[in-house]
């Protein structure tokens, strides 16, 4: 990584000022059902408090759209992250004004005090260099934890670094860009990427970036019927991205002019509706009836990518297999995890994207069995497009 990070700065008496994400889950009853997040950040908050450093701790929690708005409170995370730490957590009303500036000048070295959500303020989305400022007057040193929001150019992930220096990054950032960064720069090979999911749209930029990259590339989901019907296959009544299909066709030609080689499914899961009690069968797939549709990659298929991944040295994944929310129509997806699985025990590096397949191969209890689950969606994605992150780009080089 060419980004300093929390190991090469002094800590001690300092204010550490730490973008964190605690973007949790929450139950109608404001209970955190994941505490991923929160968990992901504490090798960080502990070296600070280890060292002597004071933590004041900043992040967002879903959409208050810049509106103080109760439901969004971060008051759930206190009493969390307190039991974690074993610590007393300090919490402060506001992120920014009067109250929460002595709150911080009262800071003892190893405390840590959390600040209310950043976007009750509109300026934080907003990247308002005043707020940057305002919260950048709290600490001596920036690091940032938070990679799920390194893709938004944020008054708290990128407009603050211009008013502080150093700016580090924390050690889950760190690992993040360890394997999404420098383990992706220079894979292991064989090189293989799953993508699934629904959309052509929300991954051709991935596809297109890792062409000639990748040595295998297999492709699960909805968004196969798409290169199907490119193929001239029928699909019955499975999910189409009808304005598409000539962009599939496109992708289809350039892969085929690349040294990139593609798997599609060979046959599918169909059903009559998009229903888990809908009566299900296996087709192959240049077979689907014309009144069903594709919810799941079919056993053999299975067998294929299984092989591919198992026989690969670096693989990403990134979307689901099918509509795995739908027990029935589960298999593909969870059959792609424990091929990661198997492949992680021999040795290879595995790298789960975040979003529906971080949460597909959780519901298949092998979050930890494969080399690294991100945690963030959206941030991930935009890295395997080979997109700079402003979150990232503006941290201290070394
Ligand atoms: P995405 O947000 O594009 O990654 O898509 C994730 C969603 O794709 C999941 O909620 C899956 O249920 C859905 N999905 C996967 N395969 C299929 C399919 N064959 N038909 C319809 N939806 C699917």
């Amino acid at each position: 990584m060419n980004k300093l990070s929390i190991d090469d700065i002094e800590l001690k008496d300092k204010r550490v000022l730490v973008r964190v994400d605690f973007n949790v889950p929450l139950d109608e009853n404001r209970n955190i059902t994941d505490d991923k997040r929160i968990t992901a950040s504490l090798p960080t908050i502990n070296k600070i408090i280890k060292d002597g450093g004071k933590a004041i701790l900043m992040s967002h929690l879903g959409r208050p759209k810049g509106e103080r708005k109760p439901e969004f409170s971060l008051e759930p995370v206190v009493k969390r992250l307190s039991e974690l730490l074993n610590k007393e957590i300090i919490f402060s009303n506001d992120c920014i004004g009067d109250d929460t500036k002595l709150l911080i000048n009262n800071m003892q070295p190893s405390d840590v005090i959390l600040l209310e959500n950043l976007r009750f303020h509109k300026e934080e989305e907003q990247n308002d260099p005043g707020f940057a400022k305002a919260l950048s007057e709290f600490g001596d040193i920036y690091v940032n934890d938070a990679f799920g929001t390194a893709h938004r150019a944020h008054a708290s992930t990128e407009g603050i670094t211009k008013f502080i220096s150093p700016c580090v990054a924390g050690y889950l950032m760190e690992k993040e860009l360890d394997y999404l960064g420098s383990k992706l720069e220079n894979p292991g090979r064989p090189y293989c990427a799953i993508l699934g999911g629904v959309k052509i749209s929300g991954k051709i930029d991935v596809i297109k970036n890792l062409l000639g990259k990748v040595d295998t590339l297999l492709i699960g989901g909805g968004m196969a019927f798409t290169f199907f019907k490119a193929q001239g296959k029928e699909i019955g009544t499975s999910i189409l991205e009808k304005d598409k299909i000539d962009l599939a066709k496109e992708i289809l030609k350039s892969i085929e002019n690349s040294s990139t080689k593609l798997f599609l499914p060979i046959d599918v899961v169909t059903a009559d509706k998009f229903s888990n009690e809908s009566a299900f069968q296996t087709v192959t797939a240049e077979n689907i009836p014309p009144t069903q549709m594709g919810l799941d990659i079919g056993p053999e298929t299975v067998k294929l990518f299984s092989q591919q991944i198992i026989g690969s040295k670096t693989i990403v994944w990134n979307g689901p297999m099918g509509v795995f929310e739908f027990k029935n129509f589960a298999n593909g997806t969870f059959s792609v995890a424990n091929a990661l699985k198997e492949a992680t025990d021999n040795g290879s590096i595995t790298i789960v994207g975040g979003g529906d397949s971080a949460a597909a191969i959780k519901e298949a209890g092998l979050e930890d069995n494969v080399s690294h689950v991100s945690t963030g969606g959206g941030a991930s994605l935009e890295f395997l497009e080979g997109k700079l992150l402003p979150g990232v780009e503006a941290l201290t080089s070394k």
